[in-house]
């Protein structure tokens, strides 16, 4: 289930907007401006922002450019939502790194369109509701990952890991990355936590043969992938 920050300084259009997103599967976080938008970011990381470009404390540009240069957030689509419909606007606001923008007053249905696209984009598996690789299979709505057809007995925060992993293969994580990440960066937890969840979750995939996923790059982190 997708998570949305919807950065918007109206309210009705927030109501709106929660309202059809949940309609339509995602789950909604909320900020009225840009300075809430940089607590919720700091609570959670959002699979995608709809970002206002008025907002009352200052441009939706300006966050945008913090949130790409954050290593964090740098990779989460960004949809802005104008009411401007001049041409060097919108190049500036997707130059800046937005995804996409619409333009106010828009239509549910072509925004909802939008996101598709735009999450397919950024991380192809995450809207079909289940994660692949090779013989292990996340389904994101029932929360159960199956390993050459039988069911994994995963703690959550197992789970939450491998759907992360999952999710951003063939990639190197530090243990504060992973920490950020899976846990959250409002929770206050140990480096060395990873490694017991790392361990756990390797103890889970082992019967399968499927261990050699989760590799430990030495003085960096760890990575999931199928080479090795
Ligand atoms: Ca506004």
């Amino acid at each position: 289930m997708p998570t949305i920050l919807i950065v918007e300084d109206e309210q009705s259009i927030r109501d709106m907007l929660r309202f059809a997103l949940h309609a339509a599967g995602y789950q909604t976080i909320e900020a009225a401006d840009t300075h809430e938008a940089r607590v919720r970011l700091a609570e959670t990381v959002p699979e995608l922002i709809l970002l206002d470009w008025m907002l009352p404390s200052g441009s939706g540009i300006d966050l945008v450019r913090q949130i790409k240069k954050d290593e964090l957030t740098a990779d989460i689509p960004i949809i802005m939502l104008t009411a401007r419909v001049e041409d060097e606007y919108k190049v500036k606001g997707l130059e800046t790194g937005a995804d996409d923008y619409i333009t106010k007053p828009f239509s549910m249905r072509e925004l909802l369109a939008r996101i598709r696209v735009v999450l397919r984009r950024s991380s192809p598996e995450s809207v079909e509701g289940s994660l692949q690789m090779g013989e292990l299979v996340l389904n994101q709505q029932t929360q159960q990952v199956t390993c050459q057809g039988e069911l994994l007995d995963l703690g959550p925060t197992e789970y939450r890991m491998l759907a992360f992993f999952m999710a951003h293969p063939e990639r190197v994580y530090s243990r504060s990355q992973l920490l950020d990440r899976v846990w959250g960066r409002s929770v206050y937890v140990e480096e060395r936590t990873v490694d017991v969840h790392i361990r756990r979750l390797r103890k889970t995939l082992e019967p399968f043969g499927q261990h050699h996923l989760i590799q430990t790059v030495r003085g960096a982190g760890y990575r999931f992938s199928q080479q090795y």
